[in-house]
């Protein structure tokens, strides 16, 4: 395995970062603040917040099952992805090796950075083996991407595979769980703290904790990794109505809870019906809040769905999804209003 240091960008690795006002005097108890030019008047939106999001990180590492020192808190998992490259990745050198088809910002994040972006190609159930990312790799690959539950495709990655990834290869490997509370499958965040691995984990408030509005996405690695992330970040990248709205939203996990299993059912009962359609070809298995199925013409009954103001999305021109629409489970009426529509078509 390369050490975090072989692995880091070096003008990452040497970089001060900007120290603000509020990670200076922290430790101490204080009552007057007069450090950051902020505006006594209009609390409490006149202050700063919490550069590191210290109570929002206990609260989830309750939840998640993760030491809050080993968390990272951003504008969405987005804002972890760019991470990944701006620190690891260094432009026209270095590349990463992604799963393909899966999550279109790995590779639009790679763009924006100037990395190569290598695609391997998912086998015709969408499963990939290690062997076939391993071989895709070279001296300067320093990340693979791993998407499970995948997003466009809904299924698990098969975990044994994801496994001998992260036992076989010296970079970091990512595993991006957006998906995982609607899964049955066990979180990798169980190999963060690992001596002979370097795993991300990727975990989201927008799926199934219902809050996409407010922007909040978990990174779980080794302290080293997010001692990184954290020196590149913007300062105060997790503003304070997120941080507060998120807490309202972590307080009582039941309504979670309850919204997966309602979820979890219409899929079923949307899946079923969706097969019998005649303009359906084949629905393909799922663990996520989504289904893909190939119909007849993808693009005509996008068109006639967006007609009578129904949006899925329509994935046929992405590799290996030809006449692909995938289908966000929404609530029973929404899901029948979507049902009698294609039953409808001509
Ligand atoms: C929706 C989604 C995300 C979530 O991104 P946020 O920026 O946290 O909203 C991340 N990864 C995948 C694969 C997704 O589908």
């Amino acid at each position: 395995m390369r050490t975090i240091k072989e692995l880091v960008r070096p003008n990452i690795w040497s970089l001060a970062p900007y120290s603000s006002a509020r990670n200076e005097y922290s430790g101490h108890v204080a009552h007057v603040f007069l450090d950051a030019n902020e505006n006594p008047f209009n609390g409490p939106y006149n202050r700063y917040p919490d550069p590191l999001q210290e109570s929002l990180k206990e609260r989830l590492s309750e939840v998640k099952n993760v030491p809050a020192e080993n968390i990272f808190l951003g504008n969405g998992s987005d804002e972890a992805i760019d991470l990944v490259y701006r620190c690891f990745c260094e432009p026209k050198k270095d590349n990463v090796v992604a799963i393909c088809p899966t999550y279109g910002m790995y590779e639009v994040c790679a763009n924006i950075n100037d990395v190569e972006y290598r695609n391997v190609m998912l086998d015709e159930n969408y499963q990939i083996t290690a062997e076939k990312l391993l071989a895709a790799c070279d001296a300067n690959t320093k990340a693979i991407w791993i998407c499970s539950p995948n997003n466009p495709t809904g299924n698990d990655i098969n975990n044994e595979e994801i496994e001998k990834v992260i036992e076989n290869f010296d970079g970091i490997v990512i595993v991006d769980e957006a998906y995982i509370d609607f899964s049955k499958q066990k979180s990798f965040s169980r190999y963060i703290n690992s001596e002979t691995s370097n795993v991300i984990v990727l975990q989201t408030m927008s799926k199934a904790w219902g809050s996409a509005a407010i922007r909040l996405g978990m990174a779980f690695a080794k302290k080293e990794i997010i001692a990184i992330f954290n020196k590149v970040k913007y300062p105060y990248n997790v503003n304070l109505l997120t941080q507060e709205q998120a807490m309202k939203r972590l307080k009582d996990t039941q309504p979670v809870e309850q919204w997966v299993n309602i979820l979890l059912q219409e899929r079923g009962r949307t899946m079923e019906a969706f097969g019998e359609l005649p303009i359906c070809e084949k629905i393909y298995p799922t663990d996520a809040n989504f289904f893909l199925a190939k119909v007849k013409d993808a693009q005509k009954t996008y068109d006639y769905l967006v007609d009578k103001g129904i949006i899925v999305r329509n994935r046929t021109r992405v590799s290996l999804c030809n006449n692909c629409l995938r289908v966000t489970i929404g609530t029973r009426e929404e899901n029948n209003e979507l049902l009698g529509a294609l039953r409808d078509m001509k």
